[in-house]
């Protein structure tokens, strides 16, 4: 197997074990001693913590609060919505034994939480002004995963879930729409993934959900990864819990819910939408480092190194995110090596020579442009803009790679070779046994109905049989 020097895989050889190898050696993640958990290593928690920070002003903008349940959950709870239940039983892990006895009643591991914020929905909810109610978590759940991959499939993962309740279908929607657009926002504009949004087919939806959307990212290696979801719950878990409220005619009547969650397995999302042979490659918008500047000292140069330090606070007081690696032990080109592996937007290498010059040497992660002498004075007046224009450059090459994997398919030849290396858009009938028809012979499957998506009918490019749907619907192969 092709590897390079720092014993990575290469993309182009082999996507998954490239992936897998690449998000431990740069040290975003490890396997945990449990099958299918991770440990999250401080460079992947920085990734995390500035995702979790925009993801969660923007859910306060829009009038959330957050709080938090219990981890623990009865387990005749998640009986109470049959198909709830049905969904998530294959992948529960039950606590049957505490305090040395056996439970009288088992108690799930939370899975996700409609069930128990029902049940305090059900408690907090009695009059019409006590709604909407907009309740968001921060939390991590466990759902027994068959197949574990690092960040997009663990046993244990971290998340937000939002849980909302709302007087009637119309309100509820609306919200179900707003946490798709805070989804969309922010793996475009701070991911820098170009997802599409849709409505997921009746196979696909969340169980015990109305309506389910996504937003779906291309990877690199052309598959598909749902990013975040949204569901429309409509009465049903209402029902099961009993959230009611009293109208302004004095009338009773359920609530409609809704409930939209995002995880770790952006993380994921963002390795395999740009990363290359080379390693990572972060959006400086998420970056846990936006530069990273390495002195260039033999035997402790002082004045290099106080130069560093200096460019350093001057950067950071500029709102860029800035690390010395100092580490006097390793030369240059490792640490070169190492944070092109970690993904660093921009390198900035300042030596004996620059610093006489009054100049460092700016290095991009991407680009053909090479290295630049950059005046020290001008960096931390630059820099923003230097990355500002990374981030759109990322944004503007993943699109460009989705666009280009991406076929409008009449014919089932033109649609079997487009899912082969990426997705097509393509009419469809709708029944389950044709999507499963589909992904017996080509191993995709049907990601969503796009939002964005124009008025289409005519014949199934499959079966042949009236589409459904109104419109074409986005297939792909996916993780
Ligand atoms: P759900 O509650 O099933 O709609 O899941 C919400 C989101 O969580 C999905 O859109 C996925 O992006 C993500 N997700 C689902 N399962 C996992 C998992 N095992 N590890 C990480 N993320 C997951």
């Amino acid at each position: 197997m092709a590897r390079d020097g720092r014993g990575v895989t290469a993309q182009s050889e082999d996507f998954a074990a490239w992936y897998n190898e690449l998000v431990v050696k740069a040290g975003l993640v490890d396997r945990g001693p449990a099958k299918g958990t991770m440990v999250i290593r401080p460079y992947g928690y920085r990734l995390w913590e500035r995702l979790q920070a925009e993801l969660d002003r923007r859910i306060k903008d829009t009038g959330h609060e957050n709080a938090y349940f219990p981890l623990l959950i009865p387990e005749s709870h998640l009986h109470r919505e049959a198909e709830h239940v049905e969904g998530f039983s294959p992948e529960l892990a039950v606590v049957t034994h505490a305090g040395g006895k056996e439970l009288e009643e088992p108690l799930v591991v939370r899975p996700t939480s409609e069930t128990i914020i029902g049940e305090m929905m059900a408690k907090w909810i009695t009059s019409h002004r006590d709604l909407p109610l907009l309740l968001n978590q921060w939390a991590n759940v466990v759902r027994w995963e068959l197949r574990p991959r690092m960040f997009l499939r663990t046993t244990e993962f971290l998340w937000q879930e939002g849980h909302t309740a709302h007087a009637d279908e119309a309100d509820a929607r609306r919200e179900t729409m707003l946490a798709l657009g805070i989804y969309q926002e922010v793996a475009r504009d701070l991911a820098a993934i170009p997802v599409v949004a849709g409505e997921k087919t009746p196979g696909e939806r969340f169980a015990g959900a109305v309506s389910t959307f996504t937003i779906e990212g291309m990877m690199r290696d052309g598959r598909a990864l749902q990013a975040g979801t949204s569901h429309y719950l409509g009465v049903n878990f209402a029902k099961a819990f009993g959230i009611r409220y009293t109208g302004e005619t004095g009338r009773e009547e359920f609530c409609h819910t809704t409930s939209w969650g995002m995880t770790t397995r952006m993380i994921g999302a963002i390795a395999m939408t740009h990363g290359d042979d080379q390693g990572l490659v972060f959006p400086p918008r998420l970056a846990p480092y936006q530069v990273v500047v390495v002195p260039i000292t033999r035997g402790g140069d002082t004045a290099v190194e106080e130069a560093a330090g200096d460019l350093a606070r001057r950067l950071r007081a500029a709102g860029v995110r800035t690390h010395v690696d100092d580490r006097p032990q390793l030369s240059p080109g490792f640490k070169y090596h190492e944070w092109e592996l970690r993904g660093v937007p921009v390198r900035l290498e300042l030596g004996p020579r620059d610093l006489a010059a009054e100049t460092a040497m700016l290095a991009k992660r991407l680009g053909d442009e090479g290295k630049q002498a950059v005046p020290l004075d001008s960096l931390p007046e630059v820099m923003p803009g230097i990355l500002t224009e990374f981030q759109a450059f990322l944004l503007a090459r993943a699109t460009e790679f989705r666009d280009s994997h991406t076929v409008e398919a009449a014919t089932w030849p033109d649609f079997a070779d487009a899912v082969s290396t990426g997705w097509a858009r393509a009419l469809h009938c709708g029944t389950r046994a044709c999507e499963e028809d589909i992904k017996s012979l080509t191993a995709a499957g049907p990601r969503c109905v796009p939002l964005d998506g124009e008025a289409a009918h005519g014949p199934c490019v499959r079966c042949g049989a009236s589409s459904a749907y109104g419109k074409q619907v986005l297939f792909g192969r996916a993780y």
